[in-house]
């Protein structure tokens, strides 16, 4: 398919740019232009049209009026690769506030309309297994953590586990984390509210309903014949922690301990796809839990899709500017 065929020329790693609408009180808007091949102009509020812009390239932008579905239809062929065996990794970045938790699970407030990727990923994991359950059989299987503070703990266990192993035997993610059979969407539909009412949530000035941990959802997909093993593949989920500097959410204490795992584990996020990128011989994925616990879906022949989540606000103008930064270094 042309997924495959454009991986091929440029490698694996894609990066879409999503900018969300303006909320009513946001005046100041910074986006200039989005074009269909994947630019993205920015203009800084403050300056004019001549000094203030600055022009980024990604593999597409869905600029403020995309819906949940044109998102899902451009992350689809990555999530149907699962089924042929390909290891996948899908992660949202970003400041708090701009998105993330939107494309990754669906609006705030626990609406059943326009559900996320997670959801619409599993939903056609059901329907392609179904389709070809004649052929093969495939079992799927969801965990869920959130890394917080450099812990890892498991969101589906009765009480939330420490996991100390992210990695296993055969590169199986998560030995110890609790793992859920699905076998529809209702199930899933189940574990992601139970997922996320055990997420860490704490105040900072720029949201008070801040998510300040990465979550990671983790779909394990087996399909075996009468007599063997055909595919064993994995599809990471990630909603990853706030990535606005310190200095703005004005936090003191376990707050500034929290942003600083925060920054860190982000920039060996980054590291690591860099490394990728650059074909480096040395990935640096031991750096933190969350480089880790990825490990399997980043790099050798798996797939890695990056959402780089911006705000079309003034006043976010310079965590504009470092999300699309971010974002540039790994495409
Ligand atoms: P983050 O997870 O990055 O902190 P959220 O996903 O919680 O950000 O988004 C912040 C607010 O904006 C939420 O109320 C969310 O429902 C809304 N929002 C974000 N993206 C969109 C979008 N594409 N369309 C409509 N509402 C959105
Ligand atoms: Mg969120």
């Amino acid at each position: 398919n042309l997924y495959n065929m454009v991986q091929d020329l440029r490698g694996n790693i894609r990066v879409y740019c999503r900018i969300r609408p303006p909320f009513s009180t946001e005046t100041k808007n910074v986006i200039d232009f989005i074009g269909k091949d994947g630019s993205l102009v920015i203009l800084d509020p403050l300056k004019s049209q001549k000094v203030g812009r600055k022009v980024f390239q990604f593999n597409h932008v869905f600029g403020p009026t995309a819906t949940q579905d044109e998102v899902f239809r451009d992350t689809q062929p990555l999530i149907r690769s699962v089924m042929d065996g390909y290891n996948v990794c899908i992660f949202a970045y970003g400041q708090t506030g701009s998105g993330k938790t939107h494309t990754m699970y669906g609006p705030s407030g626990g609406s059943t309309k326009d559900l996320g990727i997670n959801y619409l990923a599993l939903n056609d994991l059901f329907q392609l297994s179904n389709r070809r359950k004649d052929i093969t059989e495939y079992d799927i299987h969801v965990q869920m953590v959130e890394i917080y503070n450099e812990q890892v703990r498991d969101l589906l266990a009765d009480d939330k586990l420490e996991i100390r192993s992210c990695t296993g035997e055969n590169g199986l993610s998560l030995p110890d984390a609790t793992m859920h059979s699905v076998k529809s969407t209702a199930d899933v539909l189940n574990l992601m509210k139970l997922g996320e009412v055990n997420r860490v949530v704490s105040s900072t000035a720029i949201n008070n309903q801040s998510s300040r941990s990465h979550s990671v959802l983790t779909v394990h997909v087996h399909g075996k014949d009468v007599s063997r093993s055909i595919v064993r593949s994995c599809l990471h989920l990630v909603d990853l922690a706030g990535s606005e500097r310190v200095d703005k959410s004005e936090v003191t204490g376990d707050g500034l301990k929290e942003a600083q795992y925060i920054n860190k584990s982000l920039s060996c996020l980054g590291d690591v796809i860099t490394a990728l990128a650059q074909k480096n011989s040395h990935i640096p994925y031991r750096n933190s839990k969350l480089t880790l616990l990825l490990q399997n879906s980043l790099g050798g022949h798996a797939k890695t899709l990056m959402f780089a989540h911006v705000s079309p606000e003034g006043d976010s103008f310079g965590e504009t500017i470092s999300t699309l930064k971010f974002a540039q270094r790994v495409s």
